[in-house]
């Protein structure tokens, strides 16, 4: 039997690979996005967002359930696969746990992981925990936050909290002992070598307990312990960033004819939702 060429394939149904597939389909493409679990990706953990253009607040849910509805009724084929391999010819290959698939171009917008703190954190995810700092400092002005941070990996996301919350635990699990003398904002307390027990709460997120029993009181945790790009398949096919997120052109374009990343797998972007929609825009466009 002769394999179907699709037109434009998708690897990954979050907000990117939703959004790249409205545009190629509206310019009359055969397209499918390529999907192991429900279509959403991220929009799953959010709790609430309140950033998203035209939506004063919208729960991730809510926003999650007006894009399904709307790939719905474009008719937008989704195929419920884990893309493992490619072989990007002219004709690219998509090699998936249950099938292979092809293509003229390809979309990748795999979307990334978070590194976890492998404690009991997700009970709390939405009532105090957060993988986001853009996203969710807003929710916890002039209250108490913490940040889990390993080597100085929660600096940043420290700093932005700081100008929002009344108090910043910066809790590392090295030694930031010549960061603290020289932290530039007086409501981060840092506290090096130490490491998180477990999250203690009722309804939310009421404080942390370290080894050693101490107790720390804290409205919010922000896991900041570095993020993991899925482009483990592209390693040595795509141009990638040191961090191996993908680099693109300005049409999204890799460093292959006809392969196109968008979303949290770019390198150097914003990881937001609209802006993961407005490059699924270009890379459904130019694909
Ligand atoms: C807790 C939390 C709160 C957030 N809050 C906000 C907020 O308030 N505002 C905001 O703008 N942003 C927020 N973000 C960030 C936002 O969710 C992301 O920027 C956005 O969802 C990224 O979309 P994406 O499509 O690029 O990637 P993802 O949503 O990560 O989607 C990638 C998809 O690719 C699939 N995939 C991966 N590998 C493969 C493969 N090999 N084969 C097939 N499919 C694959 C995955 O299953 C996944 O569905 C938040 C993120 C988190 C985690």
């Amino acid at each position: 039997m002769k394999e179907k060429i699709y037109d434009i394939l998708i690897i990954g149904g979050g907000v990117a690979g939703m959004t790249a597939s409205i545009y190629a389909k509206r310019r009359n493409k055969s397209v499918a996005i390529i999907e192991p679990y429900v279509l959403g990706g991220q929009l799953f953990q959010i709790e609430k967002i309140e950033n998203f253009p035209s939506y004063a607040s919208i729960t991730g849910y809510e926003l999650l359930e007006n894009f399904q509805k709307q790939i719905e009724s474009l008719s937008i084929e989704v195929i419920s696969d884990e893309i493992v391999d490619v072989e990007f010819e002219n004709i690219k290959k998509l090699v998936g746990k249950k099938q292979s698939y092809f293509a003229k171009s390809v979309i990748i917008a795999t979307g990334l992981s978070h590194n976890k703190l492998g404690k009991n954190e997700d009970e709390f995810l939405g009532r105090g925990t957060s993988y986001c700092v853009t996203c969710d400092a807003n929710f916890y002005q002039g209250q108490t936050v913490a940040v889990a941070s390993k080597n100085g990996s929660g600096v940043l996301g420290a700093v932005e909290l700081a100008d929002i919350c009344e108090k910043v635990f910066l809790l590392d699990s090295g030694n930031m002992n010549k960061y603290a003398e020289h932290c530039p904002k007086k409501n981060i307390e840092v506290l090096s070598n130490v490491q998180i027990e477990k999250l203690i709460g009722d309804k939310k997120l009421e404080s942390v307990e370290l080894k050693g029993g101490e107790i720390i009181p804290t409205s919010a945790l922000f896991v900041e312990l570095g993020k993991k790009p899925q482009t483990e398949i592209f390693k040595g096919i795509l141009e990638l960033d040191g961090q191996g997120y993908i680099l693109t052109d300005d049409r999204m374009e890799t460093s292959v004819k006809g392969v196109f990343a968008c979303g949290d797998i770019r390198a150097n972007t914003l990881k937001q939702l609209v802006v993961a929609c407005g490059e699924g825009a270009v890379a459904g466009n130019f694909a």
